[in-house]
Protein backbone atom coordinates (compact mmCIF):
# COMPACT_ATOMS: atom_id res chain seq x y z
CA UNK A 1 0.00 0.00 0.00
CA UNK A 2 1.44 3.65 -1.34
CA UNK A 3 1.19 6.15 1.18
CA UNK A 4 0.38 9.57 -0.23
CA UNK A 5 2.64 12.40 1.94
CA UNK A 6 0.69 14.59 3.74
CA UNK A 7 -0.61 17.59 1.64
CA UNK A 8 0.17 20.73 2.63
CA UNK A 9 -1.98 22.78 4.18
CA UNK A 10 -3.28 26.30 3.63
CA UNK A 11 -2.43 27.46 7.08
CA UNK A 12 1.02 25.86 6.93
CA UNK A 13 1.49 27.53 3.55
CA UNK A 14 0.37 30.80 4.95
CA UNK A 15 3.34 31.04 8.03
CA UNK A 16 6.10 29.58 5.13
CA UNK A 17 8.85 32.47 5.70
CA UNK A 18 12.22 33.52 3.56
CA UNK A 19 15.04 31.33 4.80
CA UNK A 20 17.61 34.07 5.69
CA UNK A 21 20.62 31.37 6.26
CA UNK A 22 19.91 29.88 2.49
CA UNK A 23 18.96 33.62 1.10
CA UNK A 24 22.80 34.65 2.32
CA UNK A 25 23.98 31.19 0.65
CA UNK A 26 22.12 31.99 -2.59
CA UNK A 27 23.52 35.28 -2.86
CA UNK A 28 27.04 34.31 -2.28
CA UNK A 29 27.13 31.89 -5.28
CA UNK A 30 25.22 34.77 -7.35
CA UNK A 31 28.08 36.82 -6.84
CA UNK A 32 30.73 34.15 -7.46
CA UNK A 33 29.19 33.80 -10.95
CA UNK A 34 29.37 36.98 -11.87
CA UNK A 35 33.24 36.59 -12.24
CA UNK A 36 33.53 40.06 -10.62
CA UNK A 37 37.05 39.91 -8.55
CA UNK A 38 37.73 43.27 -8.50
CA UNK A 39 34.94 44.33 -5.48
CA UNK A 40 35.66 41.37 -3.43
CA UNK A 41 36.77 43.25 -0.50
CA UNK A 42 33.58 45.54 -1.22
CA UNK A 43 30.93 42.68 -1.43
CA UNK A 44 32.12 41.07 2.24
CA UNK A 45 29.15 41.72 3.38
CA UNK A 46 26.69 42.21 0.65
CA UNK A 47 25.91 38.47 1.18
CA UNK A 48 24.16 39.46 4.62
CA UNK A 49 22.85 42.51 3.72
CA UNK A 50 21.09 40.88 0.69
CA UNK A 51 19.81 38.12 3.13
CA UNK A 52 18.64 40.92 5.45
CA UNK A 53 16.58 42.76 2.30
CA UNK A 54 15.01 40.02 0.88
CA UNK A 55 14.16 38.31 4.39
CA UNK A 56 12.42 41.75 6.32
CA UNK A 57 11.47 43.79 3.72
CA UNK A 58 11.24 42.56 -0.20
CA UNK A 59 9.48 39.55 1.08
CA UNK A 60 8.05 40.46 4.10
CA UNK A 61 4.70 39.53 3.15
CA UNK A 62 4.66 36.12 3.45
CA UNK A 63 4.58 36.48 6.96
CA UNK A 64 1.45 38.70 6.30
CA UNK A 65 -1.92 37.34 6.65
CA UNK A 66 -4.62 39.53 4.30
CA UNK A 67 -7.44 37.66 6.41
CA UNK A 68 -6.06 39.03 9.96
CA UNK A 69 -5.35 41.87 8.78
CA UNK A 70 -9.21 42.59 7.57
CA UNK A 71 -9.96 40.86 10.79
CA UNK A 72 -11.10 43.64 12.75
CA UNK A 73 -14.20 45.54 10.09
CA UNK A 74 -16.80 47.11 11.90
CA UNK A 75 -20.97 46.93 11.26
CA UNK A 76 -21.99 49.75 9.39
CA UNK A 77 -25.35 51.20 7.17
CA UNK A 78 -23.55 52.59 4.86
CA UNK A 79 -23.49 51.14 1.66
CA UNK A 80 -21.45 54.01 -0.95
CA UNK A 81 -18.82 52.63 -2.67
CA UNK A 82 -15.43 53.14 -0.92
CA UNK A 83 -11.92 53.60 -3.01
CA UNK A 84 -8.65 53.76 -1.63
CA UNK A 85 -6.73 55.54 -4.51
CA UNK A 86 -2.97 55.76 -5.18
CA UNK A 87 -1.60 53.16 -2.62
CA UNK A 88 2.10 53.07 -3.50
CA UNK A 89 3.67 49.87 -3.66
CA UNK A 90 7.10 47.77 -4.65
CA UNK A 91 6.51 43.97 -5.94
CA UNK A 92 9.23 41.36 -7.58
CA UNK A 93 8.53 39.76 -10.95
CA UNK A 94 8.75 35.85 -10.81
CA UNK A 95 10.27 35.95 -14.16
CA UNK A 96 13.14 37.86 -13.17
CA UNK A 97 13.32 38.83 -9.75
CA UNK A 98 13.27 42.41 -10.72
CA UNK A 99 11.15 45.18 -9.12
CA UNK A 100 7.95 46.22 -10.35
CA UNK A 101 6.30 49.32 -8.70
CA UNK A 102 3.26 52.24 -8.69
CA UNK A 103 0.26 52.60 -7.50
CA UNK A 104 -2.66 50.64 -6.33
CA UNK A 105 -6.73 51.80 -6.35
CA UNK A 106 -8.79 49.26 -4.43
CA UNK A 107 -12.62 49.94 -4.26
CA UNK A 108 -15.66 47.72 -2.75
CA UNK A 109 -19.26 47.89 -1.90
CA UNK A 110 -19.41 47.25 1.32
CA UNK A 111 -21.57 44.74 2.46
CA UNK A 112 -22.84 44.77 6.22
CA UNK A 113 -19.04 45.23 7.32
CA UNK A 114 -16.23 47.82 6.51
CA UNK A 115 -13.26 48.30 7.47
CA UNK A 116 -10.16 50.83 8.24
CA UNK A 117 -8.87 52.59 5.45
CA UNK A 118 -5.02 51.64 6.55
CA UNK A 119 -5.99 48.13 6.75
CA UNK A 120 -6.54 48.39 3.07
CA UNK A 121 -3.10 49.50 2.10
CA UNK A 122 -1.76 46.81 4.70
CA UNK A 123 -3.10 44.33 2.71
CA UNK A 124 -1.76 45.29 -0.60
CA UNK A 125 1.61 45.49 1.39
CA UNK A 126 1.11 42.29 3.04
CA UNK A 127 0.40 40.39 -1.39
CA UNK A 128 2.94 43.08 -2.96
CA UNK A 129 5.78 42.40 -0.57
CA UNK A 130 6.44 38.78 -2.36
CA UNK A 131 7.22 36.90 -5.90
CA UNK A 132 4.32 37.97 -7.95
CA UNK A 133 2.62 38.60 -11.00
CA UNK A 134 0.94 42.21 -11.75
CA UNK A 135 -2.36 40.37 -13.02
CA UNK A 136 -2.31 38.21 -10.15
CA UNK A 137 -1.06 40.44 -7.38
CA UNK A 138 -4.31 42.33 -8.09
CA UNK A 139 -7.01 39.67 -8.30
CA UNK A 140 -5.82 38.97 -4.95
CA UNK A 141 -6.35 42.43 -3.47
CA UNK A 142 -9.79 41.68 -4.61
CA UNK A 143 -10.28 38.47 -3.38
CA UNK A 144 -9.10 39.27 0.04
CA UNK A 145 -11.71 41.66 0.57
CA UNK A 146 -14.69 39.47 -1.41
CA UNK A 147 -13.10 37.17 1.59
CA UNK A 148 -12.82 38.78 4.63
CA UNK A 149 -15.80 41.30 4.05
CA UNK A 150 -18.54 39.78 2.07
CA UNK A 151 -18.76 43.15 0.08
CA UNK A 152 -21.36 43.20 -2.80
CA UNK A 153 -18.42 44.35 -4.70
CA UNK A 154 -14.71 44.95 -5.30
CA UNK A 155 -12.38 46.61 -7.82
CA UNK A 156 -8.86 46.77 -8.05
CA UNK A 157 -6.56 48.52 -10.48
CA UNK A 158 -3.18 48.58 -10.26
CA UNK A 159 -0.22 50.77 -12.58
CA UNK A 160 2.89 49.75 -12.44
CA UNK A 161 6.75 50.10 -13.86
CA UNK A 162 8.29 47.02 -14.24
CA UNK A 163 12.74 46.95 -14.34
CA UNK A 164 11.97 43.82 -16.34
CA UNK A 165 10.70 45.86 -19.05
CA UNK A 166 13.20 49.27 -18.18
CA UNK A 167 16.35 48.13 -18.28
CA UNK A 168 16.26 44.48 -20.02
CA UNK A 169 14.26 43.07 -22.74
CA UNK A 170 12.27 45.99 -24.59
CA UNK A 171 14.22 48.50 -22.31
CA UNK A 172 10.97 50.74 -22.79
CA UNK A 173 11.77 53.50 -19.85
CA UNK A 174 8.40 55.01 -18.91
CA UNK A 175 6.02 51.91 -19.83
CA UNK A 176 3.59 51.70 -17.58
CA UNK A 177 1.59 48.07 -17.10
CA UNK A 178 -2.68 48.79 -15.84
CA UNK A 179 -3.94 45.76 -14.19
CA UNK A 180 -8.03 44.96 -12.95
CA UNK A 181 -10.07 42.64 -11.77
CA UNK A 182 -13.58 43.06 -10.80
CA UNK A 183 -15.44 41.07 -8.16
CA UNK A 184 -19.56 40.84 -7.30
CA UNK A 185 -21.72 43.29 -8.58
CA UNK A 186 -18.08 45.31 -10.86
CA UNK A 187 -18.59 42.71 -13.09
CA UNK A 188 -21.52 43.18 -14.31
CA UNK A 189 -22.32 46.44 -14.20
CA UNK A 190 -20.04 48.43 -16.39
CA UNK A 191 -21.30 51.88 -15.00
CA UNK A 192 -20.07 50.28 -11.34
CA UNK A 193 -16.76 49.75 -13.01
CA UNK A 194 -16.70 53.45 -14.86
CA UNK A 195 -17.32 55.18 -12.01
CA UNK A 196 -14.48 53.38 -10.06
CA UNK A 197 -12.90 54.74 -13.21
CA UNK A 198 -13.56 57.69 -12.70
CA UNK A 199 -12.73 58.15 -9.38
CA UNK A 200 -9.40 56.86 -9.60
CA UNK A 201 -7.89 58.54 -12.90
CA UNK A 202 -5.62 61.15 -12.74
CA UNK A 203 -6.05 63.97 -10.71
CA UNK A 204 -5.86 67.12 -12.49
CA UNK A 205 -4.27 69.37 -10.05
CA UNK A 206 -4.60 73.22 -10.81
CA UNK A 207 -1.52 74.90 -11.63
ZN1 LIG B 1 9.63 40.22 -15.22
Amino acid sequence: MSRRPPRRSAARRRTARPDRRRLRAAARLFLAATGERDLRRDMRRTPERVAEAWATDILSGYAADPARILATGFVSRDRGMVVVRDIPFVSVCVHHLLPFYGVAHVGYLPGRRIVGLSKITRVVDALSRRLQLQERLTRQVGEALAAALAPAGTACRMEAEHLCMTIRGARKRGTRVVTTAWGGAFEGRPALRGEFLRLTSPVERPR
